[in-house]
């Protein structure tokens, strides 16, 4: 078994829910935990359960030959894969493959690069939906002529029981000002929008590709932990290139230098190119902050921008 799963299943037995003896083959199994009903996918290399004292061994039996099985069967969960990379993004692959560990996997992805286009829809042309010219392993993909919140739009549409909406694994980092006009992370907030659970996942590019064997462990991490948090949500998360460990931060809002760079094309006509270098030191407990010290960084996100505060002075303050 996987260690993540070990690992899993050792925070369950410290829980008290069930503990694990022996050897009960079985090919995929998935298991109800308290009055929670949470799900885990673990893939099974045998195993059987006992529950702990309180409940009936009749009660165990059954669990273990018939009811967590039928439950696997009807509770998978169902994650939609998107990003704003493109179809053929490595990102794209790395995170479907992972996914596929906790659940059914559908990937529906832009057919051409889309990053940085935020938030944008397309409403003044119809959407197509093509099969991914490139395999994804036995998992159903498409491409899409549209933008990330499109992808999501699209994929939750026609496939109407997904649980989870996964925007990545982006080629480049999303953290602080980015956010505002990240399509990575614009596809997960589609998804909060259609009431769906959504997951932006970034890292940066050096040299070449990100090395994904080495990110995998934290990004099963990651994904066991916001997986089992209830409710919707929006999630930001952002791998170093190598972590250390993985830590809660807050979006970093330090002003940013968004400086326009003018150039010439080779006609000799001028251009210019649009850079965002920030202003300022990242601060503590931030998602800048995070990283530069080879920290995963999940920052959780909501969708509300009233700034209460503000509000709240004026409500006192200023009636109207
Ligand atoms: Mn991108």
């Amino acid at each position: 078994m996987p260690r993540i799963w070990h690992k899993t299943l050792f925070k369950l037995l410290k829980k008290g829910h069930f503990a694990l003896l022996g050897h009960f083959p079985m090919a995929h199994m998935y298991v109800k935990i308290g009055q929670n009903c949470h799900f885990y996918a673990i893939p099974a290399d045998g195993f059987r359960f006992e529950m702990k004292p309180g409940t009936t061994s009749a009660f165990a039996t059954h669990a273990c030959t018939h009811q967590w099985h039928n439950l696997g069967e009807a509770n998978s969960m169902r994650i939609l894969i998107t990003n704003d990379d493109g179809i053929y993004s490595p990102g794209l692959a790395a995170l479907a493959h992972i996914a596929k560990q906790f659940g059914d996997v559908v990937v529906v992805a832009p057919d051409a690069e889309q990053s940085s286009m935020g938030h944008a829809v397309t409403h003044s042309r119809p959407l197509s939906l093509r099969t991914s010219p490139v395999p994804f392993e036995g998992i159903e993909a498409f491409r899409v002529n549209g933008t990330p919140a499109d992808c999501t739009a699209l994929g939750t549409h026609l496939y109407s029981q997904i649980d989870v909406v996964l925007s990545g694994i982006n080629m480049g980092l999303n953290v602080g000002n980015s956010m505002w006009h990240s399509g990575t992370l614009a596809a997960a907030k589609q998804a909060v929008l259609l009431g769906k659970k959504g997951i932006a996942l970034s890292t940066p590019v050096k040299n070449g590709y990100p090395k994904f064997d080495l990110l995998q462990p934290y990004i099963n991490q990651a994904l066991e932990i916001l997986f089992q948090s209830p409710g919707v949500g929006l999630w930001n998360v952002n791998f170093p290139f190598e972590p250390k460990d993985i830590i809660w931060t807050r979006q970093s809002v330090r002003q940013y230098d968004g400086t326009i760079v003018p150039g010439l094309d080779p006609n000799g006509a001028k251009h210019y190119w649009f850079t965002v270098t920030p202003l300022a030191p990242a601060e503590e407990g931030t998602d800048r902050w995070a990283i530069e010290h080879d920290l995963v960084s999940i920052t959780p996100l909501r969708l509300d921008l009233t700034d209460e505060k503000e509000l709240e002075r004026r409500q006192v303050h200023q009636p109207i």
